[in-house]
């Protein structure tokens, strides 16, 4: 009797010290956030919702999305209602409450910074904009910093015991970040105030950095494909601007970009959207290599 209870007792308290080894399931809407959940957490189950050859505006809410939200401990997401068109119906399917808490298992990266390009007024002749600002962060190395901080908080407020590993993590990224960012900054020197078509507002917060104007949208509107008037207005713009080249990132139509290229005679750079949309791109740090490499290439 005693034996069994003693046993039952040891079984238990492994069963629990199991649990609380357990890695955390997280579920990160785009690549670049399964991949900033990997540099600071490599332990965890990172499920990549989205690939770089997908449109983040425009996800289906799969079934097995949903599935996998239903397991989760933790979302990981760009926020600012970039996922507004599927994130909350996997919410709702997935009955979890814990993916629901902004506070818990839900983590939008951009609480834990500031956005570009808010807007006050916001109606529907305006298309798909951003009215909480611009949540194609990714490619802002400081404001990356600032949601791996948060991040880091975070995943020490849910699982307290790995606290020690979070924060070195943390503290090797932002080392060898900060380091990168230096690199990149003088790489890019040559970029700085050159002027370029793009599609839609994806690399913003990159031009932002690296002092590179957009002077034109393949998009008449947020959300809206290229028409051939709007492409013949362009078309002016190219003339006028010194443009160096037409951006257009992986997952996007390139027919737009490419007809205004034969006619304006300026090369069209297809961009890694975010990891995996090139080959190189692997990680973050190689996906900011990628970008300024294939830049550099183009509009020196
Ligand atoms: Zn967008």
């Amino acid at each position: 009797m005693r034996i069994s209870s003693k046993l039952l007792l040891a079984t238990a308290l492994f069963g629990l010290s199991q649990m609380a080894h357990a890695a955390l399931n997280v579920f990160a809407c785009e690549p670049e956030y399964a991949a900033l959940v990997k540099e600071i957490a490599p332990e965890a189950n990172v499920y990549q919702a989205t690939t770089a050859m997908q449109d983040p505006h425009m996800i289906q809410a799969r079934p097995s999305l949903i599935a996998k939200m239903r397991r989760t401990d933790l979302v990981v997401c760009a926020g600012a209602d970039l996922e507004i068109g599927w994130l909350p119906m996997l919410q709702l399917k997935a009955a979890n409450p814990k993916v629901r808490d902004h506070q818990t298992g839900l983590f939008f990266a951009a609480e834990h910074t500031n956005t570009l390009d808010k807007l006050d007024k916001v109606d529907r002749s305006m298309g798909d904009v951003h009215a909480l600002g611009n949540p194609h962060l990714h490619f802002s190395p400081q404001r990356m910093l600032e949601i791996a901080d948060g991040l880091t908080v975070r995943l020490i407020q849910l699982d307290a015991d790995h606290r020690a590993q979070y924060q070195a993590n943390f503290d090797a990224f932002k080392i060898k970040w900060n380091q990168a960012k230096i690199k990149w900054k003088k790489l890019a020197l040559p970029l700085n105030g050159k002027s370029v078509i793009a599609y839609h507002s994806s690399f913003r917060y990159l031009f932002d950095w690296l002092g590179i104007k957009q002077v034109g949208d393949l998009e008449p509107k947020p959300g809206l494909p290229p028409t051939t008037s709007h492409l013949a207005s362009l078309l002016k713009v190219a003339e006028q601007d010194h443009v160096s080249a037409i951006v257009v990132s992986s997952y996007q139509d390139q027919r737009g970009g490419e007809w205004l290229s034969k006619k304006a005679n300026i090369p069209v750079l297809i961009l890694p959207m975010t990891i995996g949309g090139d080959k190189q791109s692997k990680d973050l740090f190689s996906l900011y290599d990628s970008v300024i490499a294939k830049l550099l290439k183009v509009m020196h």
